[in-house]
């Protein structure tokens, strides 16, 4: 047995002293049985969730009419979950009734997958494994519990956790129940976008998601998920690029770092107006939007849908929108301050490594990029520089345009400022109050008055 935290095991002795009984379950389990250290536990009781929420100082009825409570300590929280069964599902996701047991055995058998039905009581090393589940961990293989095809009936949200869980651990689906998933699809639709996000997201975690993606896309469940994405299967792209648009997404994402989810979202959805735009090209070849406009606003749209956060929808968006950058070194330092001005400086790391993440996708191999670190060191030199980006960074502000350089407040005043700027990101050397308000006074002089 492993060292488990003391909280948790002051939890399994207290509800112990009160005659109850308390197991591991879950992920924790299956971490142990691959010899990861868990992150969470999740603990199931025979206790009822009242009983629990007594016993312990601070609770919090997170899900409390399904049975669950967290229990908060300084170091750790665990969900408590009192032993339950669910007796049916007539609409495919929420269980009609559930009704709380004292069987282990029970609960244990109304869990999705083998792997995920296992019990330790931490106390005495007692191991419950009905199902077999320590065994399909061996053989790295996930497996419903019983008959797939009821099994997915029940929830359907169940055929996309079986993707998740072959994706993040690098398992297999056991045939009987892949097949069972491709029969099954139509029923996501019942689904709530909430928790097919959740499961996409640890989908994105994961060291290869393209793994993920592509059995969704075998399976069907891609084209109820993420129907835009299965659009690009088979739109082929000029060279460099080796591979439709649908396995350049697929190779961009998985280049970018699991610890980044926006990152990866936008590297999953940067081409994503492909179809759109290309078959433009087809048809006049002219663009009316580049692409990178039309890309970025699907991916709000499909992030929308998916009831992302709006912080999150705005972070890829504006990834997706600068995806398209060409440096060369002989980019004039006005040009990368133009740059910074235009993706803002905190986003200098994450395009670049978008960009490179997107070469990898054109071939599926590493290219050199010491233009790319070049831009980078260039970019953070002027940044240590202070070098002025924005508007508030001008040596005037309106009070003082107005008083100097008698600029009326109004619309006037912006496009004056927003002249200012493009000046100084010229010529940095402009940016004293001296200069800027002659500049100001000849432009609202030449172009101003005149309207
Ligand atoms: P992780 O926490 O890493 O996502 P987990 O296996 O702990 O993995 P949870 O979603 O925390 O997953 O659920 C805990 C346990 O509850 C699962 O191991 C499984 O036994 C059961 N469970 C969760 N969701 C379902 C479901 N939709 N159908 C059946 N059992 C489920
Ligand atoms: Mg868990």
């Amino acid at each position: 047995l492993p060292r488990f935290p003391g909280t948790l095991l002051l939890v399994c002795r207290t509800l112990r002293k009160h005659g109850f009984s308390c197991y591991i379950v879950g992920g924790a389990l299956r971490n142990l049985a691959l010899g990861t250290p868990p992150e969470d536990y999740d603990l199931a009781t025979d206790a009822p969730p009242r009983e629990v929420m007594k016993l312990f100082r601070r609770v919090i009825p997170t899900g409390i009419q399904h049975g669950t409570v967290t229990i908060v300590f300084r170091d750790h929280c665990y969900e408590v979950t009192t032993f339950r069964v669910e007796t049916s599902y007539s609409d495919g996701r929420h269980p009609d009734e559930v009704r709380f047991t004292t069987s282990l055995e029970e609960d244990l058998s109304r869990r999705d997958f083998t792997i995920n039905a296992m019990a330790l009581d931490p106390l005495t090393g007692e191991f419950f494994d009905p199902f077999d589940g320590y065994s399909d961990i061996k053989r790295r293989l996930i497996k419903a519990i019983g008959n797939p095809e009821e099994r997915f009936e029940e929830d359907a949200l169940r055929i996309l956790r079986a993707i998740r869980f072959a994706t993040q651990l690098s398992f297999s689906i056991e045939q009987e129940t892949y097949t069972a998933i491709g029969r099954h699809v139509e029923h996501l639709r019942r689904i709530s976008w909430e928790r097919i996000r959740d499961e996409l997201s640890k989908i994105m975690e994961a060291v290869r998601p393209s793994r993920g993606f592509l059995q969704m896309e075998e399976t069907g469940i891609l084209s109820i998920v993420l129907p835009e994405l299965e659009k690009c299967r088979g739109v082929l792209q000029s060279p460099p690029h080796r591979f439709d648009v649908l396995d350049h997404l697929l190779h961009t994402c998985d280049a970018l770092p699991p610890s980044d989810p926006p990152l990866r979202w936008a590297g999953l959805l940067h081409d994503i107006g492909k179809p759109e735009t290309l078959s433009e090209d087809d048809l006049g070849g002219i663009h009316f939007h580049r692409h990178e406009h039309v890309s970025s606003h699907l991916a709000q749209r499909i992030l929308k849908r998916l009831k992302f956060p709006n912080a999150v929808i705005q972070d890829v968006s504006h990834l997706i929108r600068h995806h398209m950058f060409d440096y060369t070194p002989d980019w004039t330092d006005a040009a990368v301050r133009r740059f910074l001005h235009r993706t803002g400086p905190e986003y200098l790391e994450r395009l670049i490594k978008l960009r490179i993440a997107d070469r990898i996708g054109m071939t599926g191999e590493t290219a050199p990029s010491h233009d790319l670190a070049g831009l980078k060191a260039r970019a953070e030199r002027l940044l240590a520089e202070n070098t002025p980006l924005s508007i508030k960074d001008l040596a005037v502000d309106g009070h003082i345009l107005q008083e100097d350089a008698g600029i009326p407040p109004g619309p006037w005043m912006g496009k004056t400022l927003r002249f200012l700027l493009d000046a100084v990101l010229e010529d940095p050397s402009q940016n004293t109050r001296a200069r800027l308000t002659e500049l100001a006074r000849n432009f609202y002089t030449q172009r101003g008055k005149q309207h």
